[in-house]
């Protein structure tokens, strides 16, 4: 799939409206727009500025989203290391399952090794075969684990590879969500997918395990974010990524305000224009977006050795 950049260019700045009111639109040849040449704003010059660790991306999860179809976004946002995971979806896969997934990153890895962190998945219940396969995996230079929602974070089935994920020094990334509230009513258990973790099933497991790395997935993934925020506030060694298609205004600042300009990444969930634009549009420090972009995971990479020059 290619697009060329005046498509790029209107996508970016329609994920992220307000970022065109800037733009110096006359320079990119896009129209003659007499007002918005004045500004001397250039979205793609910012864009390119920063530094990118994208910490949540997938490949191989349909027949479209190749390896190389993610690098070809990653290269025209300037996105230098893509962390990618393949989660398995289905409730009841077998152990093998996750192991031919697991496979599909390293040889996407070994083909890539300079553009791609590989993080594996797997499921808790098969306990003694998963903790195998994380040996096997980090032995491939893997780094970091993808879980989807098979098992809650919290159900102590998931005890010993948090703690096998403790001693490595690396993130686990979950799937996440907490429902809108509606009526007056958090749907704090009326999630779409009675195990799919919420707020509380990870403050219950940081509280267990506050030596473990958490990542909540994709603030920007549909749910609740306001109330996701809240209720992850005071649990530092859980961080969010802002990744996800649900680009509602002030995520990213409602995020920095209240868990800390340290503990929120950039990430995308594969909706890369979005992601990036996003954070570009809120009114944040150039220190703030460098640690968002690239040092706050960098220094979760740093934790277990591998982090990015
Ligand atoms: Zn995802």
């Amino acid at each position: 799939m290619t697009i060329n950049r005046r498509k790029f260019f209107s996508n970016t700045t329609m994920s992220a409206a307000g970022l065109l009111l800037g733009a110096n639109i006359c320079d990119d040849g896009l129209t003659d727009h007499p007002v918005a040449s004045s500004y001397n704003y250039n979205i793609m010059k910012e864009v390119m500025k920063y530094r990118k660790i994208d910490c949540h991306t997938h490949i191989w999860l349909s027949d479209e989203s190749s390896p190389e179809l993610q690098l070809d976004f990653a290269d025209r946002l300037g996105i230098e290391k893509l962390v990618i995971s393949r989660p398995i979806t289905e409730q009841d896969a077998p152990h093998q399952a996750f192991v031919d997934s697991n496979n599909m990153i390293i040889k996407a890895k070994k083909q890539h090794p300079d553009r791609f962190i590989g993080q594996f998945t797997l499921n808790p219940k098969y306990t003694k075969e998963s903790l195998e396969e994380i040996n096997r995996c980090v032995d491939k230079g893997m780094v970091g684990l993808k879980v989807y929602y098979q098992t809650k974070i919290n159900d102590p089935l998931f005890y010993p590879i948090i703690e096998k994920m403790i001693d490595l020094k690396m993130i686990i990334l979950m799937h996440s969500y907490s429902g809108i509230g509606r009526g007056g009513y958090r749907t704090k258990y009326g999630n779409l997918y009675p195990k799919e973790s919420t707020p509380e099933d990870f403050v219950d497991v940081a509280k267990r395990y506050p030596e473990a790395l958490l990542q909540f997935a994709h603030l920007g993934g549909g749910g609740d974010w306001e109330y996701e925020c809240k209720a992850l506030k005071d649990y530092p060694n859980i961080y969010v990524d802002v990744g996800g298609s649900n680009n509602e205004a002030d995520v990213v600042n409602y995020a920095i305000e209240y868990l800390g300009e340290d503990r929120v990444f950039f990430a995308s969930d594969n909706s890369y224009y979005q992601s990036v634009s996003k954070i570009l549009a809120v009114d944040l420090t150039d220190n703030q977006r460098k640690k968002i972009f690239f040092e706050n995971y960098n220094r979760i990479l740093c934790k277990g050795g591998y982090n990015v020059a």
